[in-house]
């Protein structure tokens, strides 16, 4: 096994060494002073990289944890929700919703297709009553991010609140709560906010509040009203990973100090660099070739190209970590992701590494032009096509 390791999946993702030396700091206890200030900062930081002047509640969880209690504080039981599912995380969704007993519709598309405002405007009129569209901003197994600004716009016109899956998107592609009113928003450390796994957050907005008090699922850990309450005295209701809420503290503040509008024209680049540079070695994108599609790129194994064993090569021969498909997907696509602390010399040592492994097992590509490529378009010399 090569010695090097290069992380280069989407999510979780590396972690800047800022951010590690904070995790190898002492732990202090939770309700000293010493904690809170760093607390206080960072609840103010996650309602600026959310962009909402609302509450974000933050759980020492995975992202799924975050969702669970979305679904704990919004719906009651027997209620009909929408998910608008089209890859893993949106069918997770509808898996959860329908394990608390919700009465749970989809707009359901193939993997790799992307929701669209009129599908589900006219997905809502047939279904009448929806309380909830439950949604995903990026889908990590396909690479499509969706445009939740309109799909929020189309699901607040039938009466129905959003909640919005932004795991792998938040810090790494717009994500405006306020703005675009966007009830509820979940996201999670490991991914573009340069974090390891471990916090999971909630934005909430003034009308999700609303339903909350209405809402009849049983909650207890996740019972938003009393992680708010504990947050309103920048305290928090249980012992939170003290570690990672440090971590992610000092992951914002380098967020910030590049900008997040740098952030996002970033990750525009690197998408781009990443699909330039697999269509000049003759592959094809599995993901959209859209500048929205900045979080992950999928890329179709070629013809007569063991998917899995691609995967395990990379990793064994060159310490290359990246994503294989998920689900109905496995083998038959990869990913490559770029969020998070990701530069382009990421993307090109990725390319690389394919290029030697495909040529090496004699797939139909051509050797020599992706880095090439993807350099010149990360320069933005060259016209993306
Ligand atoms: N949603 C999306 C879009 C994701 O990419 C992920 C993680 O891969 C999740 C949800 C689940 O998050 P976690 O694995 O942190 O529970």
């Amino acid at each position: 096994v090569a010695e090097k390791q290069y992380l280069m999946t989407p999510g979780p993702t590396p972690v800047p060494p800022q951010v590690l030396a904070a995790l190898a700091e002492p732990i202090v206890h939770h309700r000293g002073s010493d904690f809170r200030i760093v607390f206080a900062r960072l609840l103010k930081r996650l309602r600026e990289v959310c962009r909402t002047e609302s509450d974000v509640l933050l759980f020492t969880a995975s992202g799924t944890g975050g969702f669970e209690s979305a679904v704990v504080n919004m719906c009651s039981p027997g209620e009909r929700v929408l998910s608008v599912s089209a890859g893993n995380f949106g069918e997770r969704w509808t898996k959860m919703a329908t394990t608390f007993g919700c009465d749970v519709q989809e707009l359901r598309y193939s993997w790799g297709e992307t929701p669209s405002a009129d599908d589900l405007r006219a997905r809502l009129a047939e279904l009448g009553d929806v309380t909830t569209v439950f949604m995903v901003q990026s889908e990590t197994s396909t690479g499509v991010v969706a445009d939740v600004q309109a799909l929020a716009a189309a699901a607040h016109e039938a009466g129905a609140l959003v909640v919005v899956d932004a795991v792998s998107s938040l810090g790494a592609v717009p994500c405006e709560t306020d703005a675009w009113g966007l009830d509820v928003v979940v996201s999670g450390s490991q991914k573009a906010l340069m974090t390891p796994p471990g916090l999971s957050l909630a934005a909430v907005s003034p009308a999700a509040w609303a339903r909350v008090a209405a809402s009849k699922l049983p909650r207890f850990y996740w019972d938003w009203q009393r992680v708010k309450a504990a947050q309103d005295k920048e305290d928090s209701a249980f012992t939170p990973a003290v570690g990672l809420v440090k971590a992610l503290d000092v992951a914002l503040g380098l967020l910030f100090e590049e900008g997040l509008e740098a952030a996002f024209a970033r990750h525009v680049r690197l998408g781009r660099a990443a699909r330039e540079g697999a269509k000049a070695m003759g592959l094809e994108l599995f993901s959209p070739d859209e500048d929205r599609s900045a979080v992950v790129t999928a890329i179709n194994v070629p013809e007569g190209i063991d998917g899995k064993a691609l995967v395990k090569e990379l990793r064994d021969r060159f310490g290359i970590t990246i994503a294989g498909g998920q689900g109905h997907l496995a083998g038959k696509i990869f990913r490559i992701g770029h969020i998070g602390y990701f530069d382009i010399f990421d993307v090109t040592t990725a390319l690389a590494a394919v290029e030697l492994v495909l040529a090496d097992w004699g797939a139909d590509i051509e050797r020599g032009v992706a880095v090439t490529r993807a350099l010149e378009v990360w320069a933005g010399g060259a016209p993306v096509a």
